[in-house]
Order: C-alpha cells, then structure tokens, then sequence
C-alpha cells in the first residue's frame, strides 16, 4: 500500500499517499501555490518559530508593494534597488530560518528611503518599518 496514488484534491493529478497525507490533500504545485510558495516542511517550520503569522503578513505586503510603488518616478530607483535587498533578508530568513535576522540593517535603509518620500509610498514604507521591528522583537524571543 505503500506505493498507492490518489488523486490531488485541486488538479486531480495522481500522487502517492505519502505527499496527500504531508499536504493535506493536493500535490506539491498545488499546494505551493495555496501556501505562498511553501513546502509542507517550510509551512511547519515556520508554524513551529512562531513565525507563520508574520509570513503571512510580509506576502501582502510584497503584493501590495508592487501596486503602490508604480508609477512613482522619482523615488522608484531606490525603491526598486533597496525593496529587493530588504525583501530577500526578511522572507529569506523566515523560510530558511537559519543566521540571525539583521533587522538593523533593513532599519538603516528604510530610513533613508522614507526620507525621499511621500504619500503612499512613505506610508508603505511605514507599515514595513513597523514589521521589520516587530520581526526584530519576535526573534529575540525565539
Ligand atoms: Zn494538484
């Protein structure tokens, strides 16, 4: 029985019974996309640190960023070069979860990217402000 296939629950493809149980139901492409892109071991690694609300959160905001950073010329440039750095140091630290969260450094660059900006933009910049801080208090716990 070992061996046995049933169907993914989303796009009927045939998987073993072993990914179905992990995933609770769907194939790994299926169930990548329901969880942003994690895997069933990512998803419960992160749900172990405590850490799943805020990779939760930081997924809108990336969604959200792209919107409002549009069509902004003046600060775009910056944005577009530090918004990467900053992304890949918290979403890569909540889905790897190994080195310490520099949060500092985000902290630095965000400062100077709000101080060459307005409106939306700042505001957003803000709301990221605020999360890398709560991200810096919540590992210190851990
Ligand atoms: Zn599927």
């Amino acid at each position: 029985m070992q061996d046995a296939k049933v169907n993914c629950n989303k796009c009927d493809v045939l998987i073993l019974t072993s990914t179905f149980n992990k995933s609770g139901g769907f194939c790994m492409p299926c169930f990548m996309k329901l969880n942003d892109g994690l895997r069933p071991s990512e998803l419960n690694a992160l749900k172990d640190r405590g850490l799943f609300e805020f990779f939760i959160r930081w997924n809108a905001f990336v969604k959200k960023g792209g919107a409002s950073v549009k069509g902004n010329g003046r600060i775009i440039d910056k944005l577009s070069h530090w918004l990467p750095v900053i992304n890949a140091s918290i979403s890569g630290y909540l889905r790897c979860g190994k080195g310490k969260f520099d949060g500092q450094k985000n902290s630095d660059y965000l400062v100077k990217l709000k101080a060459a900006s307005e409106g939306d933009i700042l505001l957003f910049l803000t709301e990221i402000e605020r999360f890398n801080s709560e991200l810096v208090k919540a590992t210190k716990t851990l």
